[in-house]
């Protein structure tokens, strides 16, 4: 791959760059992608000693399984054009058969993805969310009515204001589970409003078939960021975290550039440049020192809620199809709380994906390994048959435990927190600059800085792709 660079390599420390992008996750390479493409000298400076961020995989039995952030929505539409043009082919999602439901009494089969809950109590609630994420607006969350009410109650005491019959007051919980990765006692109703607006609605988030499931990149979606970095002209500084950005002093007899200079700092980097886009998670985002006089950072939630372990089990072959299954499980206690089947087909190796999530992802993280495997195994078992128990690999990700991350699937601040802050991008309603005016030397990118499909591989691209855009737009107004 030309376009990464390790640590040991010579920096380009005398050359200043047009603009350095902190982060290498889809973010800051859509970022890259664009501003080269419109002729900008681009450093990309990742902390980790790889690209990806949130997307990557494990590798085993020569094939790629996605460890992080894997699948794309029928909307997810930069994403799909970013896929196609670096030459990634997507494979649908589907696993036909049965669904098991396990929530109290035993694994339940079903034809259907949902529960057999009551219909009414069910379709109340479902229209309920739908209605009331229809009235908030994804760029100014604040503003939705009864947002400061919203914003203080958590979706599980709004759930038991709200709903007297207990299947409409679980599956909000299961829905809150599965889409955010954290408990909805934890959660507050208003970003729960948003992450439904921003993402297309309850019905599309939690579908695979037409929705936000529908497909998977063919030999994992890590592949997409290793393709655009590889792509750039500078290769991406790998190993380098980030710690500050500094005004950098004229240098010695030269003016100082109309835009202000940067010095982006860390413990083996300084590279100069005109503008930063930081795309970096809100907490690691927080992290790094502003010396930048008239600089802002936007809010982003310190704090998250959201806690992500994703497993993957892998068999000789996916036996429970044998039995008409599908693989997929939901259950109403943890640790597993989610299985999907992500085999490659029906004739090779069985794949299945676990998720931990939220409070059971915390207790999870704590045990020991022993602990952890019997506890998932037991309860694979306990769905498909003692066959679960004789597994190929048992592979974890825990991505709680990675601190230039912090929370997962993305971000979920506690109740209170979109009113008390006020959006985490600028006036635009993207990402956009710190300073809150076109030209700012700093421009604030990320999945968590995105109005439209917060939280997803989309809303990262579209933020990257959005600071580009601000850049470019500057420097045609700085002309
Ligand atoms: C388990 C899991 C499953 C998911 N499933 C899906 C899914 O199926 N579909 C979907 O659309 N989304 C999914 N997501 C979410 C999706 O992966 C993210 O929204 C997206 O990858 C975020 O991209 P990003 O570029 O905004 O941030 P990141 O991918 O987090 O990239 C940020 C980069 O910045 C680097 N960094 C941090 N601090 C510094 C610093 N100080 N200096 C330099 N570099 C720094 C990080 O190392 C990282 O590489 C999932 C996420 C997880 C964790």
């Amino acid at each position: 791959m030309t376009g990464v660079r390790s640590p040991g390599a010579s920096p380009p420390e005398q050359t200043a760059m047009d603009v350095v992008v902190v982060g290498a996750g889809l973010a800051g390479l859509a970022a890259a992608t664009e501003l080269e493409a419109a002729g900008r000298r681009v450093q990309v400076v990742e902390a980790l000693g790889r690209v990806g961020g949130r997307t990557a995989s494990h590798h085993r039995y020569g094939q790629a399984l996605d460890a992080g952030g894997g699948y794309v929505g029928v909307r997810h539409v930069r994403v799909r054009e970013l896929a196609g043009r670096f030459g990634l082919a997507l494979t649908p999602t589907a696993a036909p058969g049965a669904s098991l439901f396990d929530l109290g009494a035993g694994p339940v089969r079903s034809d259907a993805r949902r529960p057999a809950f009551n219909a009414l109590a069910v379709g109340d609630a479902l229209d309920r969310l739908d209605d009331l994420a229809a009235g908030v607006p994804p760029a100014d969350p604040g503003a939705a009515p009864d947002a400061a009410e919203l914003d203080r109650l958590t979706v599980a005491a709004w759930a038991r204001r709200e709903f007297a019959h207990p299947d409409a007051r679980l599956l909000i919980d299961l829905l809150v589970r599965q889409m955010l990765a954290a408990d909805p006692a934890e959660v507050g109703m208003l970003h729960l409003l948003f992450y439904l607006a921003s993402g297309g609605g309850v019905h599309y988030l939690t579908a695979f078939s037409g929705g936000a499931q529908q497909d998977r990149f063919a030999g994992g979606a890590h592949q997409l960021a290793e393709r655009m970095a590889a792509a750039l002209a500078w290769p991406v500084r790998l190993g380098s975290p980030v710690t500050d950005l500094h005004a950098e002093h004229p240098a010695s007899g030269g003016a100082r550039p109309a835009t202000g200079s940067i010095r982006v700092v860390g413990p083996n980097l300084t590279v100069r440049c005109a503008r930063v886009v930081v795309a970096v998670p809100p907490g690691p985002a927080a992290r790094i020192r502003l010396h930048l006089p008239g600089v802002r950072r936007p809010p982003g939630p310190a704090r998250t809620r959201g806690a992500t372990v994703k497993l993957h089990v892998i068999y000789d072959r996916p036996f429970w199809t044998d039995g008409g299954l599908s693989g997929w499980v939901t259950a109403g206690a943890g640790p597993l709380r989610y299985v999907v089947d992500d085999s490659a087909g029906r004739d090779g190796l069985g794949v299945l994906v676990g998720f931990v999530t939220g409070p059971d992802a915390r207790a999870y993280g704590g045990l020991s390994g022993a602990a952890r495997r019997t506890a998932v195994l037991d309860r694979l078992a306990n769905w498909f048959g003692p066959a679960a128990r004789r597994p190929l690999a048992l592979l974890e990700r825990d991505w709680q435990a990675e601190p230039t991350v912090e929370g997962c699937y993305a971000a979920v601040p506690e109740p209170g927190w979109w009113t008390a802050a006020g959006p985490p991008w600028s006036a635009a309603g993207r990402a956009g600059p710190a300073s809150g005016a076109l030209g700012g030397p700093v421009y604030w990118a990320g999945t968590e800085r995105c109005a439209e499909f917060y939280g997803h591989l989309e809303g990262a691209v579209r933020s990257g792709q959005e600071a580009a855009r601000w850049i470019l737009a500057a420097d045609r107004v700085g002309r």
